[in-house]
């Protein structure tokens, strides 16, 4: 699903990963020119709103989304309540908890209680029928996601006995992400975890113990990926980190996206932590970058293929450009900004529309590229490729998870409704 196993092959040579951006062709005074003339079909520029004609063809696609995405909750609610050995976990990644998710941040847009009170019903039937004894800890692909997302929901709703409830279900699975055998990655580990302990503060988490909580999760991830590099002889960096046996570099299951939730937790690091272990990591991720500028997938000698959020380009755009933000360093604002041309030149991904590795998700690395910047050639682009996952037929399989927030058409509606907010909009998350 991730991963990408296919090797290539002489013989049968890697299909093209990506449909060509003919707009990226143009010389930098010619696609200004372009963006000075057409950003106004998506956005009024004075005011950053979204313009009447965009705004009605997005939500044509929104509703109808959410139409077909409303079948799958029906059947859904109406199972049956599993045997114990059924019990699972609906992420937000590829599960109904993801769906959960979408309406309730729908609800919040279009200030609607009813889709609120559907997305308390979807997050509860998840909690219904979760395996407790799933060691899964993360926000995206784990059982905190669930409880999170309850967290915000109930919180939504008033219902803050419930929002409590949830948290502590949260702080319980401390042990657990720290345990030993628990990867550090942010889909699959520690780093995951970290992200929904940092949700749960801005949902306003109190509690005597919280800093030190949190801390303790961030130093166990510092401990690993310090002794990940020592490992290494000749140690070639200050942090590295393992998953499925693979040093990864990507969002997803990579170093960067480790050092992307460190970041978001930057008030519980050292200044030495972030300049002695952080800051020499991200340096040493832009010495691997491929000659085309893109990021490798992992230390494996990977073909230059992917330009999406988990692997590649994309995910590494919005580390690098919150790096900007931290360390006020201009090498951080470049490889941002080289890292957005490569996904603006190959992110129009044949794979499809989703958020993980799809167009949709690629459209968010020009969001944090506007949102840092204030360039508005970064807000055309988003409107662009969000613009692009408004024809059909684009994508060359069904994603595994067609109706999912990651891989599917959830996730896609998502993006369509954050797009209408250029200055908040943030990929779910990360
Ligand atoms: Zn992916």
């Amino acid at each position: 699903m991730m991963v990408d196993k296919k090797k290539p092959n002489q013989q049968n040579p890697e299909p093209c990963r990506n449909y060509k951006n003919e707009l990226s062709l143009l010389s930098d005074e010619k696609a200004n020119e372009v963006v000075g003339r057409s950003l106004k079909i998506y956005y009024v520029v004075e005011s950053l709103r979204i313009t009447n004609t965009f705004q009605y063809k997005i939500n044509e696609f929104v509703e109808a989304h959410m139409f077909i995405i409303d079948q799958e909750v029906q059947l859904f609610l109406k199972k049956p309540k599993p045997n114990e050995d059924e019990l699972t976990v609906e992420s937000i990644y590829s599960g109904m908890a993801g769906i959960a998710l979408l309406y309730n941040f729908y609800a919040n847009k279009i200030h609607n209680k009813n889709k609120a009170i559907e997305a308390k019903l979807i997050i509860e039937k998840c909690l219904s029928i979760l395996d407790e004894n799933s060691d899964s800890v993360t926000y995206l692909t784990g059982k905190s996601g669930i409880f999170v997302t309850a967290t915000e929901i109930y919180r939504d709703l008033g219902d803050i006995k419930n929002a409590k409830k949830m948290i502590e279900k949260v702080v319980d699975l401390l042990p657990l992400a720290l345990n030993q055998k628990m990867p550090d990655v942010l889909l699959y580990g520690r780093a995951g975890y970290l992200y929904s302990l940092l949700i749960l503060k801005k949902l306003g988490w109190e509690d005597p113990d919280r800093d030190k909580l949190i801390r303790k999760v961030v130093l166990s991830i510092f401990n690993n990926g310090i002794q990940t590099c020592d490992r290494d002889k000749p140690r070639r960096t200050s942090l590295m980190y393992k998953c499925h046996n693979k040093k990864y570099l990507g969002a997803a299951q990579g170093l960067s996206g480790v050092i992307h939730c460190l970041l978001l937790a930057k008030s519980y690091l050292t200044k030495s932590e972030l300049d002695d272990l952080i800051k020499p990591a991200l340096d040493y991720l832009l010495t691997l970058r491929y000659k085309s500028g893109n990021l490798p997938v992992s230390l494996c000698n990977d073909p230059d293929h992917l330009v999406q959020w988990c692997h590649g380009a994309s995910g590494v755009t919005h580390t690098y450009a919150l790096a900007y933000k931290v360390f006020l360093d201009e090498k951080y604002l470049n490889a941002a900004i080289q890292y957005g041309d490569i996904v603006w030149k190959r992110g129009l991904l044949t794979k499809g529309y989703g958020l993980c590795h799809g167009v949709s998700g690629n459209s968010y690395a020009f969001m944090s590229l506007f949102q840092l910047t204030g360039k508005t050639k970064y807000l055309y682009r988003a409107a662009r490729f969000v613009d692009w996952c408004l024809t059909t037929n684009r994508q060359n399989r069904i994603p595994d998870n067609p109706y999912s927030m990651f891989e599917g058409v959830a996730g896609v509606t998502y993006a369509l409704i954050d797009v209408q907010d250029p200055i908040g909009a943030n990929l779910p998350g990360f």
